[in-house]
């Protein structure tokens, strides 16, 4: 990172502060319903490091900002940052310094250069990363007194409204607030969030990410259709979310919708709010590997009621337990991206080779499978 940055800008930089992507073990579509998510942290993380300047401007690069290589500086004044739609990679940092400012914060000009390990546009929260990251970077540079939660809410301003992009909160706060050996029980409504222990290493335990590399942009209209139908459906029900239906009365609940649909996608989030709870009971009672047929139940729910699964995602999953993984689903927006599978760390290169294989017999382009241990975010400089 050093020399790229002194390459790049003439100078050292101050600092170099970094935020890991993440996996959501279980929660999928219950953000928007003001429900529970239970994110862990990815070891890949993105890394900013920084240097203040004397005056008003932004100078911003990315290791990753060209395909191809090569590294451009993309400048802005302070002064002149305003949402403009998104426009490129550069506005996921600049729209940090810009919602600091909207919040009243004062920063000055800095060069900036990003370097990340976190996949791009897998389900794995690069643009999270990216952002908090940035967050860092600029709150210990420019010693602004804010909390880990603020900053998240924050970084998800500028993707929201100065990239454009519709998310909810769970990314920032999973990339800020998750420690190795936990995941993040969060409440999305109230933005409560307390540690639940998450150590698979003393259970013999791996969990794998399997990124099918398929990217549909049928993600896009389709989660504006989800998200609307939920609403519909809470609504048609009467309560304010989804997340108010308790699985005890959902018979009740369903038969108030009048559309087979609607049934179906409620059906979805109540059922998935009930195996994040109990995921999180498993978690605490330290049976970590019995949370496997809950992930695959997960599963199941986003492939039949949500109907937001792939062909690909259901090889992935399919062939990962069909080689012994405990348990495994699809993650994030569905369509594409990748899925998730709890393997005994002995099983981890069969089942990797497993997968593969699979994809090349139903004819699908090779997938990356890695292994996510659960990192650190670092506040501090490395
Ligand atoms: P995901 O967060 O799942 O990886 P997104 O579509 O939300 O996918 O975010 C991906 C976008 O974030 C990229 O298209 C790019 O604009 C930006 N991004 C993420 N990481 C980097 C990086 N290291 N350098 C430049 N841009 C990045
Ligand atoms: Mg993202």
């Amino acid at each position: 990172v050093s020399d790229a940055f002194v390459e790049l800008f003439g100078r050292k930089q101050e600092g170099t502060w970094s935020a890991p992507g993440r996996v959501n073990l279980i929660g999928e579509f219950t953000d928007y319903n003001d429900g529970y998510v239970l994110p862990t942290s990815l070891p890949m993380e993105a890394h900013a490091s920084l240097a203040r300047r004397e005056d008003d401007v932004l100078r911003v690069a990315s290791a990753q900002g060209t395909p191809g290589g090569g590294e451009r500086v993309v400048e802005a004044r302070l002064a002149d940052l305003r949402p403009r739609g998104h426009k490129g990679w550069a506005d996921y940092v600049l729209g940090v310094a810009w919602a600091l400012r909207e919040a009243g914060h004062t920063i000055g000009g800095a060069d900036i250069r990003v370097d990340s390990e976190v996949p791009i546009g897998a389900g794995l929260s690069s643009s999270a990363a990216l952002e908090c990251s940035v967050a860092l970077a600029l709150r210990a540079a420019f010693e602004l007194d804010l909390s880990l939660e603020q900053l998240a809410l924050l970084a998800k301003r500028a993707e929201n409204d100065f990239v454009g992009v519709p998310t909810g909160i769970m990314d920032q706060m999973a990339s800020l607030l998750c420690v190795p050996g936990s995941a993040l029980l969060l409440d999305t409504r109230s933005l409560e969030s307390r540690q639940v222990p998450f150590a698979l290493g003393p259970a013999g335990l791996e969990l794998m990410v399997l990124d099918t590399r398929v990217r549909h942009e049928l993600g896009n209209s389709a989660y504006a259709e989800r998200r609307r139908a939920c609403e519909v459906a809470a609504a048609e029900i009467g309560v304010p979310a989804l997340r108010d239906v308790e699985i005890a009365r959902m018979g009740e609940a369903l038969a108030r919708l009048d559309s087979k649909e609607l049934r179906m996608r409620a059906r979805h989030v109540i059922t998935e709010g009930a195996r994040v709870l109990e995921v999180v009971r498993l978690l605490e009672d330290d049976s970590v590997a019995e949370i496997g047929p809950i992930l695959t139940a997960g599963h199941i729910s986003l492939r039949d009621d949500f109907e937001v699964s792939s062909p690909e995602l259901d090889v992935a999953v399919d062939s990962a337990l069909a080689t012994g993984a405990l348990g495994a689903r699809m993650v994030g927006g569905g369509f594409g991206g990748s899925a998730i599978a709890l393997v005994r760390s002995s099983d981890s290169g069969l089942v990797e080779r497993a997968v593969v294989e699979a994809f090349a017999a139903a004819g699908f382009a090779p997938p990356r499978v890695f292994v996510a241990a659960p990192a650190a975010t670092k506040t501090s400089p490395d």
